[in-house]
């Protein structure tokens, strides 16, 4: 009987692992169609300056809507557009939309609005999309490099060659900003926030979920504020969602939020609604 059931648990096994290989060959064959297909959109959240409530800059998150399964999670695709290399189109088609969007904000809310744009590792690897791509792009637009600030993880820098550098090098040099995002959670890279001369620190939102309750995580809120403004960054503090967790966050000199307090992340035209000049 052990005999059997260990075969069967085998079979079990086999089974899962080849319905789990299918279900991810199936939404490869999916992604590859999603941007020829138009089914990506982007989301703009507002990002919150907290002494004077001014909204002059957003984040623009990516969503994919499938033709069969609906809104599917950009956790569940980007890992997968990452591995196979299709988040450098998917990754430009994003700066390219963002790029058009701030044009608009710009011109009907503030002049000087910032639209940020997650850019994962993947995308500094290759020499073919370079910065100088979207720098003329953004001159295409009319728009100077501050209008976008892009948003990447610590471990981009801790293993940062040469490449990596330079592709940070040319961002700076076209006056795009650079921001860490979901600082904190990754290797510690202090060290390298004066070296790459970074713009603002995104405190992850695992430190401000507990902000009133956990005395830790408050004092590693203040203390990353302190060193951040002490090395001429601003600080956005993430997800944040209640008044209390805002409160305190300014109260300890937190520059911006972001978080279902202000705002979920919405749909281009519901963003100008809410934060737009007309509201
Ligand atoms: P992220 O860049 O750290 O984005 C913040 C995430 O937190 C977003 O999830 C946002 O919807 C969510 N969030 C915002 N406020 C709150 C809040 O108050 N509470 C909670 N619980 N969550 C909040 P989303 O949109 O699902 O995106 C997840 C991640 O996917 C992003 O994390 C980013 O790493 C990645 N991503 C999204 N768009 C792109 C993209 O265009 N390119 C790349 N490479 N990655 C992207
Ligand atoms: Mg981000
Ligand atoms: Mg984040
Ligand atoms: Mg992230």
């Amino acid at each position: 009987a052990a005999k059997n059931q260990g075969r069967n648990s085998y079979r079990f096994f086999t089974k899962a692992l080849q319905d789990a290989l299918e279900a991810r060959a199936a939404l490869l064959g999916d992604l590859r169609n999603a941007l020829p297909d138009n089914q990506f959109a982007l989301c703009y959240q507002p990002i919150v300056d907290l002494l004077s409530g001014d909204v002059h800059k957003a984040e623009a998150l990516l969503r994919w809507q499938h033709p069969r399964r609906g809104l599917i999670s950009p956790a569940e695709f980007i890992p997968l557009a990452e591995e196979t290399g299709l988040i450098r189109e998917i990754g430009d088609w994003v700066f390219e939309s963002a790029a058009k969007q701030v044009q608009t904000w710009r011109s009907n809310i503030h002049p000087e609005f910032q639209i940020s744009v997650n850019k994962s590792p993947v995308q500094f690897q290759s020499l073919e999309h370079a910065p100088e791509d979207w720098f003329a792009y953004l001159n295409r637009l009319g728009l100077s490099g501050q209008s976008i600030v892009v948003e990447i993880t610590e471990g981009l820098l801790l293993d940062a060659n040469l490449v990596v550098h330079n592709h940070l090098m040319a961002f700076r040099d076209a006056g795009m900003q650079v921001a860490i995002d979901d600082f904190g959670t990754g290797y510690s890279a202090l060290s390298y926030l004066k070296k790459f001369d970074i713009d603002y620190l995104k405190i992850d939102q695992s430190f401000v979920r507990n902000l009133s309750e956990d005395s830790n995580d408050f004092v590693l809120c203040e203390a990353i504020i302190v060193m951040a403004h002490k090395l001429g960054l601003k600080v956005i503090a993430e997800g944040v969602e209640t008044a209390q967790q805002r409160d305190l966050l300014t109260s300890i000199g937190c520059d911006y939020g972001q978080g279902y307090l202000f705002a979920k992340p919405l749909p281009a035209e519901l963003f100008d609604q809410q934060f737009g000049k007309s509201s």
